[in-house]
């Protein structure tokens, strides 16, 4: 099924520059800034800089750089947020919603990364 990404969604506004943020890590392909409502002591958000809706769309047609970039990138907000265990954090969770009952809100891919507190078991 193809996406049609509609560019006048709030990350592809913060990307341009329209919508202020605050930036944890900027890399050539990828952008992770605080979430304006936190739901945890560190809840980030990592974006590709492309244009894709959700996961699927990312993981179809994203390229490998892209899809390397926001991997590494994602993992280095975990240590720059100082969550990631194993290097003093305690751990986190990271998740994305898609559609309609994954209730996503910003039809702009993203991964949610929370921590800072423990969470609890909770998948759904
Ligand atoms: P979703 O429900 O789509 O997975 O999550 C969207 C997230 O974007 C929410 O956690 C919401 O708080 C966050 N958000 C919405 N608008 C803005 C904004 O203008 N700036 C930032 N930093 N986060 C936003």
């Amino acid at each position: 099924m193809p996406y049609a990404y509609d560019d006048q969604n709030i990350f592809a506004k913060i990307l341009r520059g329209e919508i202020p943020n605050k930036t944890v890590l900027e890399t050539e392909h990828s952008l992770a800034f605080y979430d304006i409502e936190p739901q945890t002591p560190v809840h980030v958000l990592v974006i590709p800089k492309g244009p894709y809706v959700c996961y699927d769309h990312f993981a179809q047609a994203a390229t490998d750089a892209e899809i390397l970039d926001f991997t590494r990138a994602s993992g280095e907000v975990c240590r720059l947020t100082g969550v990631q265990p194993g290097e003093g954090g305690e751990g986190f969770r990271a998740i994305t919603n898609a559609g309609e009952h994954g209730v996503q809100e910003v039809p702009h891919y993203h991964l949610h990364i929370l921590g800072g507190r423990a969470l609890g078991r909770m998948l759904a």
